[in-house]
């Protein structure tokens, strides 16, 4: 049951609710197929007009805030969204039939997200601020002063995914990363998940009320997005997006950016297969790791997008047993409710295709969960030399499906990686204190390091953790751009840009690149990097 009253729910545009023009729709229910909760409102496309322009005239104020009062907005936030987390999660519930520890878990990392950003923010590394003092004698030519900050770029524009209804949603790391840079957001609710949307976009709208910012800091929209998403992106006033999805909704977005008069960055993640390379001396255990397997591919429904879909493992007796091991663990796995009946429709016709290709064998099934949308996870395999001349064997199919290859020489192993296309993660398991296996992985790194964008040994894929340090991203298609990540704090960087200044007296200068240093940041002075100084009650 939705945690919502019946009443019909809109956009919030700039705080106020804005009935859509173009129709009502209902979420569903995916374990029972029927409609849940109350009635949301679909915005037109030139209704969306009122959100970007909001957005565009918030900006000014917004990036002018200093770092305590930016980074004390994203706790309020993280506070205000902890205080509504039992509705939300119910409601959550009954919109993407994810069990109540996983939206738990996500709510968790959304809040901590915000305060991860918070943190940032007061410390200040994003500004990246640098300075290089005049150097007036220098010959051939002497320097002026040159000083550098990297500034918010304005709105931004992010769809939610429909797999993270609340840590890649309407106050998910997209949105985090671009409140914090200094943008407002325009955030396109994702259909699947409309009442949680709604919640936590109120929250957040709570937050800049309470810290008297512009009302159009965030906006939340609900419409179709061939229509109102593609509106969105095309606006002047949005000058760059963040996206989760398919890789047909994303590439269309990157179309319609680089076709504007003013094209502007898109920061797309669509599409990864996360290849796993199981060397004989970690298949020896097959019992423990067909069970790790088997965990990370059934998860949420294999509905994550560090999934493992492929899995390579060398022919011969070693290789043989765990595959047998997979087969006979998998039986005992029960499928688990989709996100949405579409998305079920798309991962069965998906595994049907794979199924048909010659030379694709079943290894074993689990048994369908007894809800609907609920398809049974499985398992196929296939010799190197058909992967590697059947491009659609790796193409993503977005649930709990694998394909293992079975390969005969390490050489064979490399080529399967050259005809990969980008993924965010890649995976060796292997007892690293046998030196062959050792070598062979040695040998690999090079090409993954130009496949992925995040190498992982002995552990799984799924489970990303969100700190200093992480790269979700990866080469295309994996995501639209792989200089970047859409997780952890480097996720920022998507949303600035570096601006020069030269000769610029005193008080001329932004404060973070004034001489006294009143944000007290860490800066680089002359070539070498200046500490923070310490702040007063620290
Ligand atoms: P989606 O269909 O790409 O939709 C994501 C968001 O983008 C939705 O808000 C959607 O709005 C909007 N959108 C889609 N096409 C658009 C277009 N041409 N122009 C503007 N906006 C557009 O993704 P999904 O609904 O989350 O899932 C569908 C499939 O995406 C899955 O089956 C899976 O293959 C893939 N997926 C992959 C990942 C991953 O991490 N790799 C994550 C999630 C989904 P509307 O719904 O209103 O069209």
């Amino acid at each position: 049951m939705s945690e919502l009253s019946d009443s019909t729910y809109h956009s919030l545009i700039a705080g106020e609710n804005v009935p859509g023009t173009r129709g009502l729709f209902r979420a569903t229910d995916p374990s029972t197929g029927q409609k849940t909760g109350p009635e949301f409102s679909l915005l037109s496309k030139g209704q969306l007009e009122a959100a970007a322009m909001a957005a565009g005239e918030a900006f000014p104020a917004y990036r002018a805030l200093t770092p305590e009062q930016r980074s004390s907005f994203l706790r309020t936030a993280a506070e205000k969204i902890e205080t509504s987390g039992e509705q939300i999660i119910a409601t959550a519930m009954s919109e993407t039939g994810l069990p109540r520890p996983r939206l738990q878990g996500e709510l968790g990392r959304t809040v901590n997200q915000l305060r991860l950003f918070a943190k940032v923010v007061l410390e200040g590394d994003h500004y990246g601020a640098r300075i290089e003092h005049p150097l007036p004698d220098r010959k051939p030519l002497p320097r002026p002063d040159i000083r550098q900050l990297k500034l918010p770029l304005g709105p931004v524009g992010v769809f939610g995914a429909s797999n993270f209804p609340l840590a890649f949603s309407v106050a998910g790391g997209d949105t985090a990363s671009a409140l914090a840079a200094g943008c407002p957001v325009v955030f396109k609710a994702h259909n699947a998940h409309p009442g949680t949307s709604q919640l936590v976009g109120k929250a957040l709208i709570a937050a800049v009320a309470e810290h008297n910012l512009p009302s159009g800091v965030f906006s939340l929209i609900y419409g179709p997005g061939q229509d109102v998403g593609q509106a969105l992106v095309k606006d002047p006033r949005i000058k760059a997006i963040g996206f989760t999805g398919s890789r047909s909704g994303g590439l269309a977005i990157l179309a319609t950016a680089n076709a504007r008069p003013e094209p502007i960055p898109v920061y797309a993640e669509m599409s990864s297969v996360n290849p796993v390379f199981v060397f004989d001396s970690a298949a020896k255990s097959a019992q423990e790791l067909a069970q790790g397997f088997i965990t990370s591919l059934n998860g949420s429904a294999g509905q994550l997008c560090t999934a493992p879909g492929l899995l390579f493992l060398a022919e011969g007796e070693v290789g043989d047993s765990f595959v047998k091991e997979v087969s006979n663990q998998l039986a005992e796995a029960t499928g688990v409710t989709m996100l949405t009946p579409s998305i079920c429709s798309a991962r069965v016709d998906g595994e049907k295709k794979l199924a048909d290709i010659p030379g694709v064998h079943p290894v074993g099934y689990g048994t369908a969960g007894s809800t609907e949308n609920a398809p049974a996870p499985a398992v196929y395999f296939t010799d190197v030399k058909t992967f590697i001349g059947t491009p659609e064997l790796s193409e993503e199919i977005f649930g709990a499906v694998c394909l293992i290859v079975r390969y005969q020489h390490n050489d064979q192993l490399k080529a399967a990686v050259h005809s990969l296309e980008g993924q965010l993660t890649a995976t060796l398991h292997l007892d690293t204190e046998v030196t062959e296996d050792l070598g062979a992985a040695q040998d690999l790194l090079p090409h993954l390091e130009q496949k992925a964008g995040r190498i992982l040994v002995n552990g799984w894929p799924t489970g990303v953790d969100v700190g200093e340090a992480i790269v979700h991203g990866g080469p295309f298609p994996a995501t639209s751009d792989g200089r970047s990540t859409s997780v952890g704090t480097l996720a920022i960087d998507r949303f600035l840009r570096p601006v020069a200044y030269q000769n610029l007296p005193e008080r001329l200068l932004p404060e973070a690149l004034k001489e006294a240093n009143p944000w007290l940041l860490a800066r680089r002075m002359n070539g070498e990097n200046q500490p923070a100084p310490e702040r007063r009650g620290a």
